[in-house]
Formats: C-alpha cells, structure tokens, sequence
C-alpha cells in the first residue's frame, strides 16, 4: 500500500475490514495502516470476522474441496523440512482426509490394514475392541481369586464370579459401547463414530474437549487404544478388594454380584477417557457398604416375624 492513497469504497453500503481479524477500516484508519496490510472489500450485508472466518469457511468445506486441499497440503509436506510445521500439515491432511461412512472392507483397506480378515465392517472390529477390554477386567476378577487362602473361600468366590461372567455373556460383554452400529445398547459414541473424552474420574467434564473418530482412518483407529476405559471406583485398589472381603464376611448373606457386575463391567462406573484425562493417582472412592450384600426384602421379614 502506497503512501498517500486515499480511501474510496466504490459502493453504497460496502465496507473494507482488515482480513486479519475483521476491523472495519475507516478513513483515519486507512492513513495509519502499515504498508502490506491485506484488506477485505466486503458488500452490503457480509460480514467478515478475521482468520475466524477462514477457519468457519475450512470447516464448512465440501468434500470436493477438500479434496483439492488434501492435494495442495501433500504437495507443501513434500518439500517442507521444519518439524513443527510438517506435524500441522500431516494431523490437517490426516483429519481432512478420513473416511468417517466407509464401513465395510472394500470400502477403506486402509482402515484395515493390518486387521485379521475375520472382521469384514469397522463396527465390527471396534466392538471386538471393547469386548477384549471387558475379558481383560474379567480375567484380572477371575485371578484374584488367589487371594483367599482357604478352599471354601475360593469356591464362594469363584461363584459369585460365575454369576457376573453368566451376565456378561448375556451382555455379549459390553462391546456394543464401541458400536456405532449398535441401536438398543447406550453406545458410547454418536451414530457417525465420534467418541467424547468424559474427563478425568473426579471431574464431570473434558476441559480439552477431546474427541476421536477411531472409525475415521487407521491412525485414528490406532491411537483410539490409547484411550481408556477407567474405572471410578477402581478395580485393583477398591472393587475387587471389596468383592473379596463381602465373600469371606458372608455370613450367610447373598452377595450382591448385580452390584459388583455393574461396577466392574458396565459404564455405570466406567468413564472413557483420552490419556491424558487418564489420572493414574489414587481415585479414593469405595465401594457402597449398603449395597455389597443383596438386602432382604421387606414381605420376608413379615413372614417370618408371623411365624
Ligand atoms: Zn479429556
Ligand atoms: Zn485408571
């Protein structure tokens, strides 16, 4: 911009902003600007709001331009050297470039690679993910039994595991939280596959407001299992201490193994979150004294107290 130069916006009602952040440029404005200051030349009834507006207009992309982005962010990663600027380009064209409706196999072999050829959908697959998860709490349950010392003791547990592993199969093991497939179950994603953190056990939110599409493009998929299935109340430290103590303090009371089940295996205690939400500190949460035994109900007690 040269020196001199008089403002003159050519039409009733336009506006010229700064393109950086939308400024509307007057004529005292416009003789102080630096040299080089881009400008927006708007119409009557457009608004512009600065590198907001690009982002809005990145955003709302169709695919076919976005396409074209892909190629122009490939071409640039091609010659770039720096790393910082390298990792912009790779996450925007990994994130541009997913393919989020693709379910089946021919559909996205990439998504696949190096996935056993049983699985032939994404859902599938995710599913079989969270399943595995849920054989794993199972087996760590399963094991603890160890921990009791006499054979009585280990047979009464080992019941009371039965009774949850039973549930668990009627459940098909929970994997329908990673399902986006999944219509009765309360799948833990929208119908497009985005899973939200849920924040950190002793938070209500996300404040990063970390999302992921593991059905988006293989690093997506890769990086979900980053992502953990947390427990509250903590199974090593509180759940299962607790299910051992309720079967050797029985005394001829039911332990309530709907309680524990939901506590070990369901979402009523269990909180998705990104690594980062994933605290490793000691969450201090204990399980319900109330609820460890299956409470007698009240027309038994009348019965008997009749008798
Ligand atoms: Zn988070
Ligand atoms: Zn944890």
């Amino acid at each position: 911009m040269a020196n001199r130069v008089k403002l003159k916006v050519p039409l009733d009602g336009c506006r010229v902003c700064l393109y950086e952040d939308g400024t509307e440029v007057t004529e005292d404005y416009f003789q102080r600007l630096p040299n080089n200051t881009e400008l927006v030349l708007l119409p009557k009834g457009q608004s512009w709001h600065g590198y907001v507006s690009d982002i809005e207009c990145l955003l709302g992309m169709s695919d076919e331009h976005s396409r074209s982005l892909i190629e122009a962010a490939q071409n640039l990663l091609v010659a770039e050297k720096a790393p910082k600027r390298r990792r912009l380009l790779q996450d925007f064209i990994a994130n541009l470039s997913e393919n989020t409706d693709a379910e089946c196999r021919e559909e996205d072999e990439a998504w696949f690679e190096g996935i056993d050829s049983r699985f032939k959908t994404k859902s599938a697959y995710l599913k079989y993910s969270c399943e595995s998860r849920i054989r794993g709490y199972q087996k760590e349950v399963e094991d603890s039994v160890s921990k009791l010392n006499t054979q009585k003791l280990q047979t009464e547990y080992r019941k009371v595991v039965d009774v949850m592993i039973n549930q668990l199969k009627q459940a098909k093991y929970n994997g329908c939280y990673f399902d986006r497939q999944e219509k009765e179950c309360n799948h833990l994603c929208t119908q497009e596959g985005w899973f939200s953190c849920q924040g950190a056990f002793d938070t209500d939110k996300c404040l990063s407001l970390h999302s992921i599409n593991p059905y988006g493009n293989r690093e997506s998929r890769i990086l979900f299992s980053t992502w953990n299935l947390d427990h509250r109340i903590e199974k090593k430290r509180a759940i299962i201490p607790a299910l051992i103590e309720a079967v050797k303090n029985r005394n001829g009371r039911e332990v309530n193994c709907n309680y524990f089940y939901r506590l070990l295996f369901t979402i009523d205690n269990l909180k998705l979150v990104h690594i980062a939400c994933h605290k490793k500190t000691v969450h201090n949460l204990t399980c319900d004294a109330k609820r460890v035994y299956v409470r007698i109900k009240r027309k038994e007690k009348k019965q008997s107290t009749k008798k």
